[in-house]
């Protein structure tokens, strides 16, 4: 019985692929050779999965503060706070869309995390 899967790169589409090891989870990593980018087919970590990012700028541009995205996403507070930092840094276009109390509240978190366990 000859068992295949189509894999296709989730960046471009293709089905140029080369298998690229594991992961530490073992899980298999591949390589596009048309876009030159690496991925895996599934994820260990609930927010390496693709979208989670865009769901976490889209919270907080709904009012959502870091706690709420954590507790309704199932990641880490700090994830959280990371990637709002790092969308901060590339997009001009994102601090003017949030207030400057959700940036106090970045401080706030990563101040009180110790506690919540
Ligand atoms: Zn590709």
């Amino acid at each position: 019985m000859i068992h295949s899967e189509d894999v296709r790169c989730p960046h471009c589409f293709g089905n140029n692929l080369q298998k690229n090891g594991k992961s530490c989870n073992s899980i298999q990593r591949r390589y596009c050779k048309s876009c030159k980018k690496y991925f895996q087919r599934e994820y260990f970590y609930i927010a390496y999965h693709p979208g989670i990012k865009e769901k976490i700028i889209d919270m907080t541009l709904n009012g959502s503060g870091v706690r709420d995205i954590g507790r309704v996403l199932h990641i880490n507070n700090n994830t959280v706070v990371s990637v709002l930092k790092k969308t901060l840094k590339t997009n001009p276009y994102f601090p003017s869309k949030i207030e400057t109390g959700n940036l106090d509240e970045f401080e706030v978190d990563i101040r009180f995390e110790g506690e919540m366990k």
